[in-house]
């Protein structure tokens, strides 16, 4: 009798989730890019009083190619846009996007004609923080939550239509003329 005979249905498959998850939570690399006064506690949080590298990312990716998480940090201005998103579309699949402080995660005090009111009009955000800025001590709380969202995502087919769908909805938002000028 094989293995698969032996174990109650899903048993393998589920392990293996836990197991790709979790390698996957532990390694997170950051691209390295600051849009505003957020970036100087993003930086804060990479240096050794708080030591981000406590939880696997102690490594900065200047090339989206190398990264899984976009963490921005500040405003995004309707010229950012379209830079932003082709940052993430260089990025490789699985990746996760932290929308850090108000202005990223809603344009903040910064209600004007220039400023995205919200990143999530042009990319999709898994995790937001508030806070103006907010401490290192609420980003690297805000990441070990995300961890905690990586551990319990399905890996298969699920998780790819579920991208596909998001992917879709805000290819439609950042291909709009707003943002392509
Ligand atoms: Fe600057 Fe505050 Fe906006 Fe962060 S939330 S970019 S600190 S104004």
């Amino acid at each position: 009798m094989g293995l698969e005979e032996k174990l109650p249905n899903g048993v393998l498959l589920v392990s293996l989730e836990k197991l790709v998850n979790w390698a996957r939570k532990n390694s997170l690399w950051p691209a390295t890019f600051g849009l505003a006064c957020c970036a100087i506690e993003m930086m804060t949080s990479g240096a050794p009083r708080y030591d981000l590298a406590r939880f696997g990312m102690e490594v900065f990716r200047a090339s989206p190619r190398q990264a899984d998480l976009m963490i921005v940090a500040g405003r995004v201005t309707n010229k950012m846009a379209p830079v932003l998103r082709q940052i993430y579309d260089q990025m490789a699949e699985p990746r996760w996007v932290l929308a850090m402080g108000v202005c990223a995660s809603s344009g903040g005090m910064f209600n004007n004609y220039a400023v995205v009111q919200g990143v999530d009009h042009i990319v999709p955000v898994d995790m937001y923080l508030p806070g103006c800025p907010p401490r290192p001590e609420m980003l690297i709380d805000a990441i070990l939550k995300l961890h905690a969202k990586i551990a319990d995502e399905p890996i298969n087919a699920a998780r790819a239509a579920l991208l596909a769908e998001r992917g879709h909805r805000t290819e439609l938002i950042a291909s709009s003329k707003k943002f392509a000028k």
